[in-house]
């Protein structure tokens, strides 16, 4: 199964960045290209049931994944990043983290309204960057059309906080 063979190289790393939590590094997955092409492929079969124009993928390990699949898919890729990172016009959206908070932005022109994005990130935890981000979509009109991430924690969870701007969610692991 796909999902177990991603499982037996994505490593938990304790105590990163912080005492207590345990960081999923998916940076052992990237030294087996056949893993990687079996993981992109996963995510085609996927998503063949969504409807989308362009992927956005959030900085910095969502561009891994996300450009490879819009490669694939031969779809525009754009970037979503951390404040100050983008050198054109920018619209931006802050959000909590759970201490202090971050801001993510994107260059306004980088779809036309009316859009439909697939919104691509390496992880789900509380879903509060994938809200932010989709309301950075949202601010320019576009559409957000599904979520896909290569794990996702505490799916039923997260993913409630996602379902308001599309129900259509995917993730290899977990
Ligand atoms: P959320 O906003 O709480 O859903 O956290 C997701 C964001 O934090 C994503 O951009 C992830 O890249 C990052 N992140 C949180 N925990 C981990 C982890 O264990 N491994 C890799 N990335 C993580």
């Amino acid at each position: 199964m796909v999902e177990e063979k991603l499982k037996a190289v994505i490593r938990d790393i304790p105590d990163f960045p912080e005492p207590g939590i345990v960081f999923k590094d998916i940076t052992p997955l990237l030294q087996h290209p056949e893993l990687v092409d079996l993981a992109v492929k996963e995510f085609v079969k996927r998503l063949s049931g969504i409807e989308f124009d362009l992927i956005a993928g959030i900085e910095s390990r969502g561009f891994l994944f996300g450009f490879l699949l819009a490669q694939e898919l031969k779809k525009p890729f754009i970037p979503i990043r951390k404040q100050g990172k983008l050198p054109y016009k920018t619209v931006s959206e802050s959000y909590k983290l759970e201490y202090g908070q971050a801001t993510i932005e994107m260059h306004e022109d980088a779809f036309p309204a009316g859009s439909k994005v697939l919104l691509h990130d390496d992880l789900l935890a509380t879903g509060g960057t994938v809200v932010a981000a989709s309301k950075l979509i949202e601010k320019v009109g576009g559409e957000v059309a599904g979520f896909s991430f290569v794990i996702s924690l505490d799916f039923l969870q997260s993913q409630g906080r996602l379902t308001r701007f599309s129900e259509k969610i995917i993730s290899l692991v977990g």
